[in-house]
């Protein structure tokens, strides 16, 4: 994961795969047992490593993407929250999320009758499913509905609320995803929404983003037809600074309500997320509150 002002460069030749975050002055590194495969999408290159101590590596266009190790808190984050902040939720959306560790997680509650994933590269799909088995493992279940498209022309064409949640999994705000993190986008989202519904957003780094994407963000959002919004923050050690976020945005709700009975007494085994660490998350550090202009 890399941003638009800092172009990743990557070298796996001695050893060692390292993105490196050239406008933060920054790097990461893994030690590599073997590069796995490589392969040029229509839209990206999709490289595969095998990792010492952190397993299986998904990188797209030089940018860290997934691990078998850590991808559980990204994962949770990205559905858990927005899940238990939404009354009933029903039907779902993923826009990207390829790898399908999101969709494996909306998956778990029993009250979703179907979730629909669009990522543009299929790619990535096949990649998961070869080399991440294990987020790939719900894929069959008879609620989803796996879709090869861009997903800024699929919610455009979506019928007007018809849709609970939908979730923005996507890369960074570049090339395809890039107008993914635009108000045009998002008022196409608000408008497939039914009444109480969320977007979710991942909103890259509160250390490196909070005065740029994060707040902008927001304020499209806003525009596009919040009623209120909410950054969630969580650790993230693969992707630049290690410290990542989501930003969850409401149609008619308040972004910081959640079902905190029904999220305490979850009837599925998570890794990261559970009632605390949702309270928890909407805590917001003072420098990103003044970021944001919250009191
Ligand atoms: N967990 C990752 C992270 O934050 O680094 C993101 C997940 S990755 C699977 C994001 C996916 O978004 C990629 O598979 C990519 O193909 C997809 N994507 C990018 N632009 C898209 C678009 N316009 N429509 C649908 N999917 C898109």
């Amino acid at each position: 994961m890399t941003t638009s002002s800092s172009p990743s460069a990557v070298s796996a030749d001695n050893g060692w795969f390292t993105e490196v975050f050239d406008a933060e002055g920054s790097a990461f590194s893994l030690k590599v047992k073997q590069k796995l495969e490589s392969v040029q999408s229509e839209f990206q290159t999709i490289d595969m490593y095998d990792t010492e101590s952190y397993g299986k590596l998904m990188v797209i266009d030089g940018c860290t993407m997934v691990s078998s190790r850590e991808n559980f808190v990204y994962h949770e984050m990205m559905s858990h929250v927005a899940l238990f902040s939404h009354p009933n939720p029903k039907q779902v959306a993923i826009i990207g999320g390829g790898d399908c560790g999101t969709l494996r997680e909306v998956l778990k509650h029993p009250g979703v009758e179907n979730v629909t994933q669009i990522d543009i590269d299929e790619m990535v799909t096949r990649m998961a499913e070869k080399y991440f088995p294990e987020l790939c493992e719900s894929n069959a279940d008879p609620r989803a509905d796996i879709r090869f498209d861009d997903g800024i022309k699929w919610v455009k064409d979506c019928a007007p609320e018809s849709l609970d949640i939908i979730i923005i999994d996507s890369t960074d705000p570049v090339g395809p995803a890039e107008g993914l993190f635009a108000v045009d986008f998002y008022r196409d989202c608000f408008n497939a929404l039914r009444e109480g519904g969320i977007v979710v957003q991942q909103s890259e780094s509160p250390l490196y983003h909070s005065d740029t994407i994060i707040k902008n963000i927001h304020l499209d959002m806003a525009t596009a037809g919040a009623s209120s919004s909410h950054t969630f923050q969580f650790p993230q050690v693969i992707y630049p600074s290690g410290w990542w976020s989501c930003t969850l945005a409401c149609k008619g709700g308040d972004a910081t309500a959640f079902r905190v009975e029904d999220a305490a007494e979850k009837t599925f085994r998570t890794e990261y997320y559970n009632a605390e660490i949702h309270a928890a998350g909407i805590a917001l550090p003072e420098f990103m509150k003044r970021s944001l202009g919250i009191e």
